[in-house]
């Protein structure tokens, strides 16, 4: 009898031993691939060693069903051509209300009425020719973010002509769509990096935080060049870098990048080159890292100090023209590295 029992609490202990280190030891699972006209990277560790590529990849198309402007019948497409009977999901509801309150937050400096605007200048899903300076006075009538609500799943425009652009936070925001999924799928560790922008969890596969490089901008619109001016260690929070240096296009000497103003309706010209925010979600750092390019240093610094739990470091260009950076001081805890 004694025997049986000590079998029997030996057995136990082997089997809860073997549960307790099997979640840990899986082995890391990494995927990769195309998505939202640029790749994607996930890597996580799940306990069943599960592989998730088709499950990430189907709910990426979901995402891209409801905020993607080149998917013609998304919900934003339909939105854009005034399609009546089209009601808002979850998605772009939680889109919009960031959006919004980045909005608000920045006096308009992040607009995703800015979409005449974008493709208007060559950067949109227009397709427009980048030949002539479009009429930017008359599309500033029927651009802002206070002229459109959300109303029982109906986006209410005040003027017709409105279409919306979310390319400036759906990667961000895509990134923590991913990571929801890894979470109901039992992953503790991992990191999703969607064209840049992250959202990551736990540890790397050596057991320390994660390590992202913040590249330096160098101007290459082949987006084939990087250089590392500066790396982090982040757990648990979202990263997005924008930058005008691989969109953007020449005429004559000057320079276009595909980051408008909205309140002027230009493109953004001036001395910050690129911004990278770190906060609590992948969507809002995407956003806010879009607003600061058009709002540039000294403002983006002062926006970020008032939003709780949000980092910033930004690459300007001095007097001299040679780059620079400064960064919140809450950043510092980040900061691995500086070249
Ligand atoms: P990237 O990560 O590629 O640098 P961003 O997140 O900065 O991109 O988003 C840039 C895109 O957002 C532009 O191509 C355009 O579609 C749109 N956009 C441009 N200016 C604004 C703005 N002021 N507010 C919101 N969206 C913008
Ligand atoms: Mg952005």
């Amino acid at each position: 009898m004694k025997n049986k029992i000590f079998n029997f609490l030996f057995t136990l202990f082997i089997l809860s031993t073997f549960s307790f280190c099997s979640p840990s030891s899986a082995e890391y699972i990494k995927n990769r691939g195309r998505i939202h006209g640029t790749y994607y990277l996930v890597t996580y560790q799940q306990p069943q060693g599960e592989d998730l590529q088709n499950k990430i990849e189907s709910r990426m198309r979901e995402f891209e069903q409801s905020l993607s402007t080149f998917e013609p019948n998304s919900v934003i497409s339909r939105i854009n051509k005034n399609d009546a009977s089209v009601l808002t999901d979850h998605y772009f509801e939680t889109m919009y209300k960031m959006a919004q309150q980045v909005s608000e937050k920045t006096d308009g400096a992040f607009d995703i009425t800015v979409a005449p605007l974008v493709n208007a200048w060559g950067f949109g899903f227009g397709n427009r020719s980048r030949k002539d300076t479009p009429d930017v006075e008359a599309m500033l009538q029927y651009t802002g973010y206070e002229k459109i609500r959300l109303e029982n799943h109906r986006l209410i425009k005040d003027d017709s002509r409105i279409m919306l652009d979310a390319s400036a936070i759906a990667k961000g925001y895509s990134s923590d769509i991913v990571a929801q999924l890894l979470e109901e799928n039992g992953c503790k560790n991992y990191m999703v990096e969607i064209g840049g922008e992250v959202r990551c969890k736990g540890v790397n596969p050596k057991g320390e935080k994660w390590k992202i490089g913040i590249n330096k901008p160098v101007d290459d619109a082949t987006n084939t060049q990087s250089e590392i001016e500066a790396v982090v260690a982040i757990s648990n929070v979202g990263l997005a870098t924008s930058g005008n240096y691989r969109q953007f296009y020449y005429r004559g000497d000057k320079k276009y990048s595909h980051t408008i103003d909205p309140r002027t309706g230009y493109p953004v010209n001036h001395s910050l080159l690129s911004a990278t925010v770190i906060a609590p979600t992948c969507m809002q750092a995407d956003a806010y890292a879009t607003a600061f390019m058009v709002l540039g240093k000294d403002k983006a610094l002062e926006v970020c100090g008032s939003v709780p739990d949000m980092e910033c470091f930004l690459i300007y260009a001095d007097d001299k023209g040679n780059n620079q950076i400064v960064y919140t001081k809450g950043f510092e805890k980040y900061l691995l590295k500086i070249k």
